[in-house]
């Protein structure tokens, strides 16, 4: 493998399916000690005779669920917040429900995970790295998705001001930026192929991202091969942003 993160214990949140299973599995391919939060339980249990990634079972939607994540976690040297929701409502119609649901698990846990996890590193006066996934939709206006987008938008500025805070603590936190991945929140929201092929015609490269195009592309930020890449919001996009 290119990475190697042997010695190292990771933390994945949306680890169950999609594009967070393809990073745990990537990572633990690579060496980490990798600990996978998710909701659903059966999910984890196929990761971890898959992978042997550990399970960790924990509704990341509450502060509670993120305590209780923290807890079973142990130490941790790096964090990948994955984990995120896409309730898709036009904005005539969006609903302070889906807002707060969609802003809870979008932001707020990355938020708190990424505190407890700098907290601990630093306790330690050990350095880390802090991934977190966000979205092409950070950056451009979808329509349906007013939550999505303002939370994405909301990750990466908070990335910003995690990477000048932690920085000096040899923290670095960096986020990716994906188009439309085929998993199952990318079937959902783009298998109609009305919809999918206007977005398909303004990605140079023709096609949309698979789970691992996203995973290497994290594991890259995480590795010391981007010792000095702190603070970015990388696009994994086959060129959509700048189309
Ligand atoms: P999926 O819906 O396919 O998988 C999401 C995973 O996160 C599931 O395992 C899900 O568990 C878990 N999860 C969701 N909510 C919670 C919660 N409250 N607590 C704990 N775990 C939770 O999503 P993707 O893999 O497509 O997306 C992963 C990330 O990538 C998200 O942040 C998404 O916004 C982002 N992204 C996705 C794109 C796409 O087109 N797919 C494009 C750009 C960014 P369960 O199924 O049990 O609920």
């Amino acid at each position: 493998t290119v990475f190697d993160f042997g010695g190292r214990r990771a933390l994945v949140t949306g680890a169950g399916k999609g594009i967070g299973r393809e990073i745990a599995a990537l990572l633990a391919t690579c060496g980490a000690e990798v600990v996978a939060v998710s909701r659903s339980a059966d999910d984890l249990t196929r990761l971890q005779r898959e992978t042997g990634c550990l399970p960790v079972v924990a509704d990341l939607e509450t502060v509670e669920g993120v305590q209780q994540a923290v807890r079973a976690a142990g130490a941790i040297d790096l964090l990948v917040n994955n984990a995120g929701i896409a309730l898709l409502e036009p904005f005539l119609e969006a609903t302070p429900e889906a807002f707060d649901r969609t802003m809870a698990v979008n932001v707020r846990a990355a938020l708190l995970l990424g505190q407890a996890v700098a907290r601990d590193l630093i306790t330690r006066s050990s350095p880390g790295a802090i991934v977190n996934v966000s979205s092409q939709s950070s950056m451009v206006g979808l329509p349906n998705h007013a939550a999505y987008c303002a939370s994405k938008g909301a990750l990466d500025q908070l990335t910003r001001v995690m990477a000048i805070e932690l920085g000096p603590h040899r923290i670095r936190v960096n986020a990716v930026n994906p188009t439309v991945t085929l998993t199952p929140m990318g079937q959902r929201a783009w298998s109609d192929p009305a919809r999918s092929a206007p977005m398909l015609a303004r990605i140079p490269l023709g096609r949309f991202a698979e789970p691992l195009d996203v995973a290497q592309a994290v594991a890259y930020l995480l590795s010391d091969a981007a010792a000095m890449i702190n603070g970015v919001t990388l696009p994994v996009d086959g060129g959509f942003l700048t189309s």
